[in-house]
């Protein structure tokens, strides 16, 4: 089957790789639309040392295969940890942290840029008709942004401020909004602005009066200075929510939060459920957000655009819905 394959940082569009069969349990997906995330941008960079393999883990395909033939046909997206189900991570209830996890497209399991992908059939989530391909690649993402109400550190009387106005902070400021809590945004892309007023957040080039007054600061700028930044906005005794990953180490001045007695608190991926809901009720804007789309066969093209500083979300179309 096509697909991209990466190792030792170089990623080639290959013919031969071949069709992945899947373990028991295991679904198998037509892969139709997926998405360039910084992460996989990372990957390229390093960020998962030795990685060799298929990359991508945002998707949206049609069950090719399944233990159970009613979901033959059906169009899915799919959460991205397999989780070994034995651990003591898993018994306690904590599948995402499985001590023995394989993360699609990510750790041990490839990935979603290519034809076809395997992933255990209770990943699987049916897509509603009223989502299309292309926000339905967004489920994933989505669902990482609303990990971040998961915190429990946001409160709806909170002022909450998100460091970045990239696809990310984009769909987070959106998250939060939704709860409730007044949603501020500094970035440095005017012209994606109207995505956020017409949301009722503020967007702005300069925190200005919120200095060290936001109760809530959200890291979202997928540059390691965002951390301490986010430190230098957030009021004594807040939070501090962090959601970029970085390949290698990155220098910190902690003081801050000792002095401030600020919680930090790191947020990985979130609910595909509630994802789905917003995005077929339309509460959440994802089309906008899309910068290009490629075809796989050019997926170094499309690599190179997604990885440019400020670039929106770029899509691959891997196979004809
Ligand atoms: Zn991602
Ligand atoms: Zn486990």
């Amino acid at each position: 089957m096509r697909g991209v394959y990466l190792e030792a940082g170089v990623l080639q569009v290959r013919d031969d790789l071949p069709m992945p069969s899947p373990r028991e349990g295991e679904a198998l997906v037509r892969v139709h639309t997926a998405g360039i995330c910084a992460t996989d941008i990372e990957l390229l960079r390093g960020y998962v040392p030795g990685f060799r393999g298929i990359p991508g883990h945002e998707f949206v395909g049609t069950v090719a295969a399944h233990p159970d033939l009613a979901w033959v046909g059906r169009r899915v997206v799919g959460e991205i940890t397999i989780a070994c189900g034995e651990c003591a991570m898993c018994r306690r209830g904590l599948r995402k942290h499985c001590l023995q996890r394989r993360v699609l497209g990510l750790r041990g399991h490839d990935g979603a840029f290519a034809e076809y992908l395997t992933l255990p059939a209770e990943n699987l989530h049916p897509v509603p008709d009223e989502i299309s391909d292309e926000a339905a690649v967004f489920t994933e993402p989505l669902a990482a942004a609303l990990q971040v109400l998961e915190t429990g550190a946001i409160g709806p009387a909170d002022r909450v401020l998100i460091l970045g106005d990239g696809k990310l902070g984009l769909l987070v400021a959106q998250a939060v909004a939704l709860a409730g809590s007044e949603t501020f945004v500094l970035g440095h892309h005017p012209e994606r602005w109207h995505i956020l007023r017409e949301r009722g957040i503020i967007p702005m080039h300069d925190p200005g009066g919120l200095q060290g007054l936001a109760d809530v600061v959200i890291e979202c700028t997928g540059r390691p200075e965002g951390i301490q930044e986010a430190l230098r906005l957030v009021r004594p005794q807040g939070a501090v929510i962090l959601k970029s990953t970085f390949a290698g180490v990155h220098p910190l001045n902690l003081s801050e939060a000792v002095v401030k007695e600020a919680r930090l608190i790191g947020s990985r991926c979130g609910p595909f459920a509630p994802a789905l809901r917003l995005l077929a009720r339309r509460q959440v804007e994802v089309e906008a957000l899309i910068e290009a789309v490629y075809p796989l066969t050019q997926a170094e093209e499309a690599f190179a655009r997604a990885g440019r500083r400020g670039a929106l979300k770029v899509l691959l179309r891997i196979t004809c819905a």
